[in-house]
């Protein structure tokens, strides 16, 4: 635990009980902070009054004393409205804060030197954190991870010189982090998404920008250039006389790392400097985790990780459970766990990825369905449908690939290894990437994961791979918000629940 000291004998009202709500209001208490807590959710409550935290309505506090309010990221603080605890603490004139917050401002009094890597981006943070983690591990150093990833960032150990911290951040936790002052910040792309969150695009773009901007003196900012909004930042940033380390898998860089074929190039003043090839990393298929290589190496060259060892490391990433997660193999069939795909735009990198793809997909849809998918197809030999969508992606499969509706994750399993070792090609993939959100069948896509995993690593003749990875739990709630029909955990009805007994992502 990390004890926030920076509010000691001070008054922080907090507001968010779920996921690291209990979490950050023990690290407030062990820093001598009093702390009043609420949460919509009963069960919520008990748990923290459990704890030993004083539990209060606040509503009926005297906002005159409270110092702070601590916000869960899963609370909405501008869109759709503020929740009924901010607009308190703004009618009271009480900044509106979240654990990330509380970090920066105790890594600023207790170990300012201390090097502290924050990731974020539309897509890709969770696995560019882990990666950085694990290149830093492989090189001996002392490393923590976690934020929007496994781990509370104040249930992690304190900063101290020459320990890293790498912390995944969502947006809604940037928002709550006016501080925030990475060492190094990577910003990996931006994409429509949570606008329903924050309101615009553009609103979106800078608070992911927060995170550049933030930089501290002397820091790098690591910024993949292939979306405008992105590459404005990068622009801005080196105008403001922060160095940055551009990263691009569409085009060359005179500066910067870029990626051709399956090689990352490392370019410095138009002159190449290293190469690092890609190939042959399960974990790091396909152009998106070109992009997360390309700025995880850049975040652990700005450490002093020298290029050589970086390579190395590289190629022992173990990736993480449930994106393209290698789970097993039969023969000469290998089998895929991709069931983080919710949405077609997440499984397009996957169908990208492999040729000859007996393809899992299906679950609770999502709006536009599959049919951004049809350049796709062709990489398809068979596809096998299950849950609530089955009907519809038949419908949009139509003649242009074999289909069948199995229902369930057991007999598409059955039946996608059965055809894909009798196909007789060189290099089958059954690939469960169900372009669905999972909740017609399943708690939430980890559950469905480990389903698949479990059903092929029971198949007759399958070696598992060692390297599969048991699932990373989170500490924020998944994109898109809380399964219909599945109870609210933490955070009250207007504050967004969660499946599987975790907070709402906040991405
Ligand atoms: P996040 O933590 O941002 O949700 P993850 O690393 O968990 O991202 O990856 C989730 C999914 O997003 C992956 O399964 C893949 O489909 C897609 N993805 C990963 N990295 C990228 C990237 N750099 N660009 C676009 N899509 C990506």
């Amino acid at each position: 635990m990390i004890p926030v000291t920076v509010f000691k004998d001070r008054t922080v009202a907090l507001f968010g009980l779920g996921g690291s709500g209990i979490p950050t209001a023990l690290a407030l208490i062990a820093g001598g902070a009093r702390v009043v807590a609420y949460d919509d959710a009963e069960r919520s409550r008990l748990k923290a009054g459990e704890e030993g935290i004083l539990v209060q309505d606040l509503r009926t506090i005297d906002w005159s004393a409270v110092d702070a309010l601590v916000l869960s990221p899963g609370v909405p603080l501008t869109h759709p409205e503020p929740h009924w605890a901010v607009r308190l603490a703004r009618n009271a004139g009480v900044e509106v804060i979240g654990d990330i917050e509380l970090f920066c401002r105790e890594r600023q009094v207790s170990a300012r030197r201390s090097p502290f890597v924050a990731i974020t981006g539309t897509n890709g943070k969770s696995t560019t954190t882990a990666l950085i983690a694990h290149l830093l591990r492989t090189a001996g150093r002392d490393v923590q991870m976690g934020g929007n990833i496994g781990t509370a960032i104040l249930s992690l150990a304190p900063p101290k010189p020459g320990r890293v911290h790498v912390i995944e951040c969502s947006s809604y936790q940037i928002d709550l982090a006016p501080g925030l002052d990475p060492t190094v910040g990577v910003q990996l792309n931006l994409t429509p998404d949570h606008l329903d969150r924050h309101g615009t695009l553009e609103n979106y773009a800078a608070v992911k920008e927060h995170l550049v901007t933030g930089v501290e003196r002397g820091g790098t900012a690591v910024i993949g250039v292939d979306d405008d909004f992105s590459a404005a930042m990068a622009d801005r940033a080196e105008r403001a006389g922060t160095h940055v380390v551009r990263v691009s898998v569409r085009r060359p860089l005179a500066d910067g790392i870029w990626r051709e074929g399956e090689t990352l190039v490392v370019s410095e003043g138009g002159a190449e400097r290293f190469r690092l090839p890609l190939g042959g990393i399960g974990a790091l298929r396909g152009a998106h985790n070109a992009q997360n290589a390309a700025a995880a190496f850049a975040a652990v060259r700005a450490l002093g990780l020298a290029p050589e060892v970086i390579a190395v490391a590289m190629k022992r990433f173990p990736g993480l459970a449930h994106r393209m997660e290698e789970v097993g193999r039969k023969g000469d069939v290998l089998f895929v766990n991709d069931s983080k795909a919710t949405n077609a735009d997440a499984a397009e990198r996957a169908l990208l990825s492999f040729e000859d793809i007996f393809w899992i997909l299906g679950g609770k849809p999502k709006a536009g369905g599959i049919d951004p998918l049809a350049p796709h197809f062709a990489r398809v030999r068979k596809a096998y449908l299950i849950g609530e969508a089955a009907p519809d992606f038949a419908a949009a499969l139509g003649g242009a690939v074999p289909h069948e509706i199995v229902g369930t994750l057991d007999n598409a399993v059955a039946a996608a290894a059965r055809d894909a070792e009798a196909s007789n090609l060189a290099h089958p993939v059954v690939l469960l990437s169900p372009a669905c959100a999972s909740f017609d069948q399943y708690p939430n896509f980890e559950v469905r994961g480990d389903a698949f995993r479990d059903l092929v690593t029971a198949l007759p003749g399958v070696t598992a791979n060692p390297k599969s990875t048991a699932p990373v739990a989170q500490t924020e709630p998944a994109r898109g918000g809380p399964p219909h029909g599945m109870p609210p955990h933490g955070l009250g009805g207007n504050a967004g629940g969660h499946p599987g007994g975790k907070p709402p992502f906040a991405r």
